[in-house]
């Protein structure tokens, strides 16, 4: 019997190589999935590991929309770096524990040297900065409400909301995450009180309606207290003027968020990079490193340049953990979570793999791509609804247009063939287009063309 964990490695290996074999959208139905699993699994009797790792390859492979497949254009989900998968591997052999300094003092150390460098590639100053890897954008997005909040109303820290004499609200633009809608529940604050900015006709947070909205609010008695931008919405890959916005947070003293969960990626790209102007000046920022940095799922990051805050907001006293003190190295005393698995070591080893000029050119080759993929649609027919530097592609068709089929329609067709994925979305000023993205790093030019093949076969139908 061969070791499990050698056997698996081969085999992750194989699929690693083999990912075009697949159907991108994972046809095998729930019902078929969820029948299998309770004629089989019923857990009264050992069934043997090499069966059971099978198996599961096998209904992974049938029933999942394969991000990591090349002619996946859809939302901002990665395609994973081989050398990542290998290091996610060794996180899970050693299993250190990265709350707190003491135990995981290495893979601490190890997140740290990363975190500092993307800090410095945002231009965050290293002296001050307070950073971790979070779960995801969501988490990242909700702690960075906290640390506003923190910041502006130390006396919710013990007291909560009632503390104040007034509804708190704060801002985003109507293409921002939805995570932000979440956030808003999640802090006790509500849902109503993430404001929705207008933007302008390419989508950007439009800074006249912000300085409005703010006005309002506080004529009403209301307490603004953080404005998000963001940086390449879900959407549209829309960034919003964040110099505009830092200069009216300052004014206005809000906590200045920016959610670059994709964009913050294009910081690494001399080409990119100027786009990004402004970030430099936020409070905080989320970056999803299994976003456009080709990391596994759990692999996201907040960024913030007030450590005093994030101990303020997140410090605890236990009796059996270490005391929160300034300068603190715990990553459970800066942060929402408490137990932490070391998710930042696999983007150290492609770091050290690849070097920056590594991701920079796998960057800017996934931004030429969406390029041409641009102009190979607009050559093709379809008119282009979106503009943004990174190659996140909204667009339509005549026959949309004239309200012959749908995008869900051309999507689904596509999804059912199974040989490339895209997404149908809604823009905010209602218009409902497709949305290709290229945000795997194993696309190549041939995928446009299968993309462009699948979509004419759908929009004829
Ligand atoms: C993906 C995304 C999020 C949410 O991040 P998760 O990692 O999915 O939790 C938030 N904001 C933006 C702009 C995103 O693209």
């Amino acid at each position: 019997m061969q070791d499990p964990i050698k056997r698996t490695a081969g085999e992750a290996a194989r699929h690693y190589d083999r990912i075009r074999e697949e159907s991108v959208s994972g046809l095998a139905r729930r019902v078929d999935i969820r029948r299998h699993l309770e004629a089989v699994y019923g857990f009264d009797a050992p069934i043997s590991v090499e069966s059971v790792l099978d198996d599961v390859a096998r209904m992974l492979g049938r029933g999942t929309v394969h991000a990591t497949h090349p002619a996946y254009f859809g939302l901002f989900n990665p395609a994973v770096l081989r050398s990542a998968i290998a290091a996610s591997t060794l996180v899970a052999a050693y299993n250190p524990q990265a709350a707190t300094y003491s135990h995981g003092t290495a893979a601490i150390e190890i997140e740290q040297h990363v975190l500092g460098f993307l800090a410095a590639s945002i231009g965050i100053d290293r002296e001050k900065l307070s950073a971790h890897f979070t779960s995801g954008g969501q988490e990242a997005n909700t702690e960075a409400v906290v640390l506003a909040l923190a910041r502006r109303f130390p006396e919710v820290h013990e007291r909560g909301l009632r503390a104040l004499p007034g509804e708190l609200v704060f801002y985003v633009s109507s293409e921002a995450h939805h995570s932000f809608d979440k956030a808003a529940q999640i802090t006790g604050l509500g849902r109503q009180s993430a404001r929705r900015v207008e933007t302008d006709a390419e989508l950007r947070m439009d800074p006249a309606a912000l300085v409005d909205a703010i006005a309002e609010d506080r004529a009403h008695g209301h307490l603004p207290f953080l404005v998000v931008g963001t940086v390449g919405a879900t959407s549209s890959g829309a960034i919003d003027p964040l110099e505009a916005i830092a200069d009216i947070a300052t004014r206005e003293r809000l906590w200045f968020h920016a959610d670059a969960a994709f964009g913050g990626a294009a910081s690494l790209s001399a080409r990119l990079r100027p786009f990004l102007a402004g970030i430099e000046r936020a409070d905080s920022i989320t970056w999803d490193a299994h976003k456009w940095l080709q990391m596994p799922l759990g692999c996201g990051m907040l960024f913030s340049r007030h450590p005093e805050t994030a101990l303020a907001a997140f410090g605890s006293e236990s009796p059996y953990m270490p005391r929160p003190r300034e300068g603190s190295p715990d990553p459970f005393l800066v942060s929402h979570q408490w137990s932490r698995r070391a998710s930042g070591i696999p983007l150290f080893v492609a770091l050290g793999e690849l070097g920056q000029p590594g991701f920079e050119a796998m960057i800017d080759r996934m931004t030429d791509l969406g390029d041409a993929l641009r102009q190979r649609l607009v050559r093709a027919g379809y008119r282009i609804v979106n503009r943004t530097p990174l190659p996140v592609v909204a667009f339509t068709h005549p026959r949309i247009e004239r309200g012959e089929l749908t995008p869900g329609d051309v999507a689904r067709t596509i999804h059912r063939r199974g040989r490339a994925w895209i997404a149908p979305t809604e823009l905010s000023d209602g218009s409902r287009v497709l949305r290709a993205c290229i945000g795997n790093f194993r696309t190549e030019p041939q995928d446009l063309d299968l993309l462009l093949e699948e979509l004419e076969f759908a929009i004829a139908q």
